[in-house]
């Protein structure tokens, strides 16, 4: 269903107050997160989101502005209509430790961080928060950074946590099909952070229709190579994670990239898929930086019976523990 601006952020309202008015069996917190930018964030995620009385934040690269992909009124309808935060992603999405490494940091922080921050509040938006390419920083750059913003992220394979970190860092954790977790388990989740009254912070990029996704059954498996039940017709252009076995979280630290898919044999790069997946378990195959719809409207619909939704910022201020 599409709402337009108007029905969504009277219906944000409307959630928002009748989850209050149900609110004293909320406790704890869920902060939902996504990266680079995508015009869809505004016309399918966000109302998506404010139907449950949820909300986000949106860390964008500058480049993704530049080249249309999502524009700055697009980030200012996130942040003024859905209540969601606008973070800094820096411009061009470099490995920071990387570039620091080859150009210095004051040539990053002149090239990829300042301006950033600079054209988003430009244009409106608080930004109050970053996160670097690939969660990927040093103490150097935190350090340096928080000098103009107040948090940045470190992934974590659960991050359920009280607060922010010493350092700045709050904890985050993927839910895109390369780090595929079920949605059974991304529940228990919840309720742990449910029980304890703490923050659960997830992130992932963009939240697309299951018919995106390629599903069915493993016929045959061998290490590098699975033969399945459906015919499995990939897009050109984009790049493809497997989730080997549904019913298990992607263990592996590397995810399992889709090479190539013929008809009923699908080839990976790498790993042993033997050790992931058998015969008869069900596979999936998607956008590595996707998260499938159907599981997302699951997870949120479980979380907003039992958490609160926050902003990384607001959990900056403690308003998770008023
Ligand atoms: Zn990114």
């Amino acid at each position: 269903m599409k709402f337009s601006k108007k029905q969504a952020a009277i219906l944000a309202i409307a959630t928002i107050f009748l989850a209050k008015a149900d609110g004293a069996d909320l406790r704890g917190g869920v902060v939902l997160q996504f990266d680079d930018g995508w015009t869809e964030w505004r016309t399918e995620l966000a109302p998506e989101l404010a139907r449950v009385g949820g909300r986000a934040t949106g860390f964008v690269n500058n480049k993704y502005i530049a080249n249309e992909r999502i524009t700055l009124d697009d980030l200012r309808a996130l942040q003024n209509e859905f209540g969601w935060e606008i973070g800094s992603h820096t411009v061009n999405h470099h490995n920071a430790p990387r570039f620091v490494r080859q150009h210095g940091l004051d040539t990053w922080l002149r090239q990829e961080f300042d301006p950033s921050v600079d054209e988003l509040r430009a244009a409106g938006l608080d930004v109050r928060s970053l996160v670097f390419p690939f969660n990927d920083s040093t103490p150097e750059l935190a350090q340096a950074v928080l000098k103009k913003v107040e948090s940045f992220r470190r992934a974590h394979r659960l991050a359920i946590a009280a607060g922010p970190c010493e350092d700045g860092a709050l904890p985050g954790t993927s839910i895109d099909s390369t780090r595929f977790t079920p949605v059974s388990v991304m529940k228990q989740w919840v309720d742990m952070a449910h029980r304890r009254n703490e923050l659960l912070l997830l992130y992932g990029h963009r939240v697309l229709p299951d018919s995106a996704f390629v599903t069915g059954r493993v016929v045959r498996v061998s290490p590098q190579e699975l033969t399945v039940d459906v015919d499995v017709v990939l897009q050109p252009g984009e790049e493809y994670a497997l989730v080997p076995d549904t019913k298990r979280r992607t263990a592996s630290a590397d995810p399992v990239r889709v090479s190539s898919a013929e008809g009923r044999i699908i080839r990976v790069d790498g790993g042993d898929l033997t050790r992931a997946t058998a015969e008869g378990a069900e596979f999936l195959i998607g956008p590595s930086y996707g998260t499938r719809l159907s599981e997302f409207r699951e997870l949120i619909e479980y979380a907003a019976g039992r958490l609160r939704f926050f902003t990384v910022s607001d959990v900056v201020d403690g308003k998770h523990r008023d």
